[in-house]
């Protein structure tokens, strides 16, 4: 059976952490934990700034690499990659939208918006992603793995993710060894 890849949007192609930075005055390289940022701690504002017209496209750039990392291996596996987010308001997912359309022209149609993205995981499935909880609960249902190395998903980041890290230079070969089944990651 063809493997599916879902590819998250938040932390791995979107760079959310830059975009929040920016409106809630904070510096991005001091989140180290996944629950701990500033903008975390202020929910409302965080979860208003979701909402607002302009947050995502104008505030939330790409990551350096991932849209020539992304838009290639989209077109190379058919309809089998999928970019997955999860969602809090329609206004949310309207600007998840605009995003992929600013600035992933051709990976429109691609976008698949959860509330919790994780149901949808299955054995066999190939998971980029950037967050700890999301990575574990993949390898946990027997899902492979690939985690884009970020501040809060290191070792000692609390939830810690403790297998392996790529950057949009060695991300292309983890996928191509995921769907060949021979990645070595520890999953
Ligand atoms: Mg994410």
């Amino acid at each position: 059976m063809t493997k599916r890849i879902w590819c998250d949007l938040d932390g791995v192609l979107c760079d959310l952490t830059g975009g929040l930075a920016k409106q809630i005055g904070f510096n991005p390289s001091d989140v180290k934990n996944w629950d701990c940022s500033p903008a975390v701690e202020n929910q409302d504002k965080m979860f208003g700034l979701f909402r607002a017209p302009g947050f995502w496209p104008l505030l939330c750039k790409p990551y350096e690499g991932m849209v020539d990392f992304i838009v290639p291996l989209a077109n190379a596996c058919d309809d089998n990659l999928v970019i997955l987010s999860n969602i809090s308001s329609p206004q949310e997912a309207a600007g998840k939208v605009e995003w992929v359309g600013k600035y992933l022209r051709g990976c429109e149609s691609r976008l698949c918006l959860s509330l919790d993205k994780t149901r949808i995981f299955r054995p066999g499935d190939v998971v980029i992603d950037d967050s700890p909880a999301v990575l574990n609960y993949a390898r946990k249902v027997g899902a492979v793995p690939i985690c884009i190395s970020r501040p809060w998903n290191q070792p000692t980041s609390k939830p810690a993710w403790d297998g392996p890290r790529f950057d949009y230079r060695s991300a292309p070969g983890a996928v191509e060894a995921a769907l060949e089944g021979r990645y070595q990651g520890d999953c």
